[in-house]
């Protein structure tokens, strides 16, 4: 693997939140989801040569905290990654994550990077990459539901993806949809703030789903959504945690990430496991259709996937140099003799 930073192997560059924010504002929001999804979008189109797993999730009755591993032979990466739809009434976050990349060759870590941030930023260019593709080619107005955390990064990834022009925020907590709105303002969109889910559908030919609630809850009835529309959702992502009433499912063709995890893990949990699904990155490939006509109603079962994390790594990577926004970081033991342990942390001892 090559590794753009040029530092002693013994020390791994560190992002923290605060390189993370000068990374964003260094390379500009939208082209930095931009330059994601392409990322995202090469790694899908070489989907069969990654190691691949679901990933592996350690329950409790509030929460879920995961990990999230794949290697494409070369490189090596992992997150950590939680999801706590009770935290934010304790003022933390619903989704806090950090993850690494690491050199196959030496085993050695190149990269240990926060991922709250990036895990927004890489969901929405992931979320956008995929509407490109499966949304109508006319669409430009989506339906925003659940205004929280991952929204503002998913309207704009959809706004420099695929051309929107107008999102409908709908929240059941009318505070997240006065902040979302405001931290939308000015930045190219025409904001519409909704009052209640319904009304955010009208006239929206892309509809996400990105509510936090740690049970079947039915954001979506089949009732509300018409003909020919993409819905992204997001927020179905745990055994348990799902968005849309099944009848929507049954009328929809149905993109997933990696079926071995969305079974689990996604809205299809709620149908037999045989039950059809079209895997994204066939898509990509030519092996799989994705729209064929404008009354098909399609939907992207997301649940989040391990390569997609890889993929933003990598950008991370190759980006932090340019911008000066990391630190080296003294994580691995590097006595002068590597079977030196012992002496050098005898040599350590204070006089
Ligand atoms: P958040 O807690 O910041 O925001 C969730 C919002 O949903 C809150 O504002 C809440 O008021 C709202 N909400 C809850 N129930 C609702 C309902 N019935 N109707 C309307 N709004 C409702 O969380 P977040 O960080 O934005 O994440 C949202 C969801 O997305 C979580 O479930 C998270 O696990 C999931 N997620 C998925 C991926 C993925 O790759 N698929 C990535 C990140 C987060």
């Amino acid at each position: 693997m090559t590794n753009p930073i040029p530092s002693d192997k013994a020390l791994v560059p560190f992002v923290s939140v605060d390189h993370m924010m000068k990374l964003v504002h260094h390379i500009g929001i939208e082209p930095m989801l931009i330059g994601l999804a392409d990322y995202i979008e090469a790694d899908f189109k070489r989907w069969e040569l990654f190691d691949k797993t679901p990933r592996v999730a350690s329950h409790s009755d509030v929460g879920v905290i995961e990990l999230m591993p794949t290697s494409d032979g070369e490189a090596y990466g992992f997150k950590y990654v939680n999801g706590h739809p009770k935290n934010t009434k304790e003022g933390l976050q619903t989704v806090t994550a950090f993850g690494l990349l690491a050199d196959v060759d030496t085993g050695y870590p190149v990269l240990l990077t926060e991922m709250t941030i990036l895990t927004a930023l890489r969901t929405a260019a992931t979320s956008a990459m995929v509407a490109k593709h499966l949304a109508p080619k006319s669409a430009d107005t989506m339906a925003m539901i659940g205004n929280g955390a991952q929204s503002e990064f998913q309207s704009l990834a959809m706004k420099a993806l695929c051309g929107l022009k107008t999102v409908r925020l709908w929240d059941s907590d009318p505070k997240a949809t006065e902040k979302a709105a405001r931290n939308l303002e000015g930045l190219g969109l025409n904001v519409v703030p909704c009052a209640s889910a319904e009304d955010s559908m009208e006239g929206a030919q892309i509809i996400t789903t990105c509510t936090a609630d740690k049970q079947y809850a039915t954001i979506l009835t089949d009732n509300m959504v018409g003909e020919g529309v993409h819905i992204n959702a997001i927020g179905g992502d745990c055994p348990g945690k799902t968005e849309l009433a099944p009848a929507i499912l049954h009328r929809s063709d149905i993109f997933v990430e990696y079926p071995e995890q969305t079974r689990i893990e996604g809205e299809i949990q709620q149908l037999d496991n045989d039950h059809p699904v079209t895997e994204f990155w066939q898509v990509l490939t030519g092996k799989a259709k994705g729209r064929t006509d404008d009354r098909q109603i399609t939907l992207f079962d997301s649940v989040g996937f391990a390569i997609e994390d890889f993929s933003a790594l990598r950008f991370v990577r190759d980006h932090i140099q340019k911008a000066q926004a990391y630190v080296d970081l003294d994580l691995l033991a590097d006595p002068d003799d590597p079977r030196d342990l012992f002496g050098m942390v005898q040599r350590a001892k204070p006089d």
